[in-house]
């Protein structure tokens, strides 16, 4: 693995740089690392020279090539969206319970159905209580649509996937973010390579995620606005809509993007990854088609999966249509480009002076994404 040191180096590199998303990978491997109301903390100082906080965090030192290496066998050649098998339109068929899911469901029944059927023994997902987000163990198929519905806050639902390792579970599935993505494909990789730290994960399914929103601030733009206990769902339409709408018990509530976009953490703009770019299959919306998704089939096993799933009409599929895969790529693009331009600016890509990378990739990579003449 690249370079593994400690939480005094994480907190230096990541929370001192104001770059921490919250993601949980860092909460409970140890008593340190806490997360509240969407803020990751340590408590009391840490002297050990090397940690899992510093090697899970996907915000420090990020190895692409090692990554790839180690997930797809393949070089990271800064492509728009990936190792990619098959994309494909998507959504949840008879066979799965139904839920307020946040576009066709096809994130919570692929995740019930491998529940279902023994791939897994635990799902890692993220629930709300009000607009904070948390993690949620689920063993039970059943129980996955409880989870639905996307959180459009950072959520530590990593601290979720450490505590699934301590209480033994050994086929662990995790939804989550690209940045999520990264951290488990760090975890995976056991960066101390002690056998005690094996992080027994079966099943990644991504979410797309262009931002997300600070917990904190959003909480405090809302509060006072609405109950934040009568909150049913959170949805943020495609353009032209350009609001983020609450759906309440008391009815829709519209909140202009340009109220909320400020609260988007600075560490987003320096993400790269739009599709979760190191899941088994990656998932996000269909647009111009409500309660269908768009899939990314990316793994041996995510395609297998997907195919058992439409024998038991869990998920039904269809072809996706050339003019959105080309979208997609497009937006995919659009933000490694964006994102790299903030990476150079700031000194946080390839640093070969001591000075932290947040990530690392090869220099045909980055010509990739940012074609000199541009
Ligand atoms: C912060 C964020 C930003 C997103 N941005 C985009 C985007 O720009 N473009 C796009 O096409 N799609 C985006 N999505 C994904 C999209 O909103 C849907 O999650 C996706 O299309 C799957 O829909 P579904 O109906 O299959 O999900 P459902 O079946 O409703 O399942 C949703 C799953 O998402 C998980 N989840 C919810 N909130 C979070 C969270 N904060 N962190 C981690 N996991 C969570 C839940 O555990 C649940 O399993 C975003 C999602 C999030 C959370
Ligand atoms: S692992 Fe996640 S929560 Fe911990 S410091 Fe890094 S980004 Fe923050
Ligand atoms: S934009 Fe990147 S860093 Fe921000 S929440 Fe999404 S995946 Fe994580």
């Amino acid at each position: 693995m690249s370079q593994v040191l400690g939480s005094k180096e994480l907190l230096a590199a990541v929370h001192e740089r104001d770059l921490c998303i919250g993601c949980g990978a860092c909460v409970e491997i140890c008593p340190y690392f806490k997360n509240f109301r969407g803020k990751t903390a340590q408590l009391f100082a840490c002297t050990l020279p090397q940690g899992r906080c510093f090697a899970y965090c996907p915000k420090v030192e990020v190895d692409l090539e090692e990554l790839y290496q180690l997930t797809w066998r393949q070089s990271y050649a800064g492509t728009a969206l990936g190792p990619i098998r098959q994309i494909l339109a998507a959504a949840a068929g008879p066979g799965m319970e139904p839920g307020a899911f946040q576009g066709g469901g096809t994130v919570s029944a692929l995740m019930a159905f491998a529940l279902k059927k023994g791939l897994l023994d635990v799902a890692t997902l993220t629930q709300r209580d009000g607009l904070i987000a948390a993690p949620l163990l689920v063993t039970d198929w059943s129980q996955v649509a409880k989870a639905g519905g996307s959180k459009f806050m950072a959520a530590p639902t990593l601290a979720g996937v450490n505590s699934a390792v301590r209480q033994g579970y050994q086929k662990i599935g995790v939804v989550g973010t690209p940045c999520q993505m990264t951290a488990v494909a760090q975890m995976r990789a056991n960066p101390l390579n002690k056998v005690e730290h094996r992080v027994p994960v079966a099943l990644t399914i991504g979410l797309f995620c262009n931002w997300s929103l600070d917990t904190r601030q959003l909480n405090d733009l809302l509060e006072g606005r609405v109950a934040l206990d009568s909150i049913r769902a959170m949805d943020i339409p495609p353009p032209p809509a350009n609001v983020l709408v609450l759906d309440t018990d008391q009815g829709k509530m519209e909140i202009s993007l340009s109220e909320v976009k400020p609260l988007i953490p600075h560490t987003c703009f320096t993400c790269l990854d739009m599709t979760s770019e190191l899941a088994d299959l990656s998932v996000g919306m269909y647009e111009g088609r409500e309660k269908w998704n768009t899939l990314i089939v990316r793994s041996e096993t995510g395609a297998r999966l997907v195919e058992d799933a439409v024998k038991e009409a869990f998920v039904i599929v269809e072809p996706m249509p050339e003019v959105n895969t080309t979208h997609l790529a497009n937006a995919a693009a659009a933000k490694k480009e964006r994102s790299m331009r903030i990476l150079i600016q700031r000194g946080l890509i390839n640093t070969v002076n001591g000075t932290h990378a947040v990530v690392r990739m090869p220099s045909a990579a980055m010509e990739k994404i940012l074609p000199a003449k541009k």
